[in-house]
C-alpha cells in the first residue's frame, strides 16, 4: 500500500481503456481516495463508482479555469485535503503542418497545455498551505522526437510545452515542499486515436521498439504511482520515459 491515507485527483480518467482510468484503479488499490475529473461528467461518476466507495467523479473542463476551481473546491470539501495531482487529460489529432487551423491549434494547446496550468493553479494554494504535494504531468514521446507517431505538430508543441511548464513549476514550488514531474509515454494502446491507427501502422511502430511491444495503460499508471508516492521523495523536475526503448537519449 504505497498511498494509504492519501488523496489524489486524476484528470481525464473517465474512458475505460485510458491511462487515467488505469492510474485511478492502481491508486485505489494502493489505498488512495481518488477524484476523477473529466469533461465527461457521467463517465467520471461511473468510473469513480467502479473503484468502490469513497471515490469521487466530477465534471471538469480543464480548458476552463473556473471549472477547475469549482472542481477543486468540491474535492477539498469532500476529501478535506489533497496530496496528489495527476494532470493527465489530453486530446490528439493526426494532422500535417499545413492542415492545422487556428481552431485546431487552440483546442489542442488548450486541453493539453493550458489545462495543466489551470488545474495546477486550482490546487497549488492548498498544497502550499500544507507545504506538501506531488504533481505529475502527462507529456509524450512526441514532444521529444517531434511526433511522427500519431499526433500532429500542434500536439508535439503542446506536449513539449508541458515539459517546460512542469520543470518551471518544479523549480518554483520545490521550496514549498511540492514536487512536479512529467511522464513521456510512447504509443500506449488506448482509445485516444479513435480507431484511426490501423493494425499496419501499429506493426510498423512495434518494429522500432526494442522491447517488442506497444505500451499498455498500466505501464504508465505504475510510473504515476512511483511519482505520486514517497518512493520518489527526492525526485522533482524529472521526465520519465515510458516507451519500451522507442526513444533512447
Ligand atoms: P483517453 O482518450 O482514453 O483519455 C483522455 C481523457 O481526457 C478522456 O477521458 C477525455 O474525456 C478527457 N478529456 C479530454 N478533454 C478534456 C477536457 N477539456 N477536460 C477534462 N478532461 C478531458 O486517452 P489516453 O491515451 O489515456 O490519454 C491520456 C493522456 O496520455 C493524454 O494527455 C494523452 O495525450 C497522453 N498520451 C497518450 C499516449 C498514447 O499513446 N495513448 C501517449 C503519450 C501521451
Amino acid at each position: 500500500m504505497l498511498l494509504a491515507n492519501r488523496t489524489a485527483v486524476i484528470s481525464g480518467a473517465a474512458t475505460a481503456r485510458g491511462i487515467g482510468r488505469a492510474t485511478a484503479e492502481l491508486f485505489a488499490e494502493h489505498g488512495a481516495r481518488v477524484a476523477i475529473l473529466d469533461i465527461d461528467g457521467d463517465g467520471a461518476a461511473a468510473a469513480a463508482a467502479s473503484l468502490g466507495p469513497g471515490h469521487l467523479g466530477i465534471s471538469c473542463d480543464v480548458t476552463n479555469p473556473e471549472s477547475c476551481r469549482a472542481a477543486a473546491a468540491a474535492v477539498l470539501d469532500s476529501f478535506g485535503h489533497l496530496d496528489i495531482l495527476i494532470n493527465n487529460a489530453g486530446i490528439t489529432e493526426p494532422l500535417k503542418i499545413m492542415e492545422i487551423t487556428p481552431a485546431n491549434w487552440q483546442r489542442v494547446l488548450d486541453v493539453n497545455l493550458a489545462g495543466v496550468l489551470h488545474l495546477s493553479q486550482a490546487f497549488i494554494p492548498h498544497m502550499r498551505s500544507r507545504r506538501q504535494g506531488s504533481i505529475a504531468c502527462m507529456s509524450s514521446v512526441s514532444a521529444q522526437r517531434g511526433g511522427g507517431i500519431f499526433g500532429g505538430p500542434h500536439y508535439s508543441a503542446a506536449k513539449a510545452g508541458v515539459l517546460g511548464l512542469a520543470k518551471a513549476m518544479a523549480r518554483e514550488l520545490g521550496p514549498d515542499g511540492i514536487r512536479v514531474n512529467c511522464v513521456t509515454p510512447g504509443l500506449i494502446q488506448t482509445d485516444i486515436t479513435g480507431g484511426r491507427l490501423t493494425p499496419e501502422m501499429k506493426e510498423e511502430i512495434r518494429k522500432g521498439i526494442p522491447l517488442g511491444r506497444l505500451g499498455e495503460a498500466i505501464d504508465v499508471a505504475r510510473i504515476f504511482l512511483f511519482l505520486a508516492s514517497d518512493l520518489s521523495s527526492y525526485v522533482t523536475g524529472a521526465v520519465i520515459d515510458v516507451n519500451g526503448g522507442m526513444l533512447i537519449h
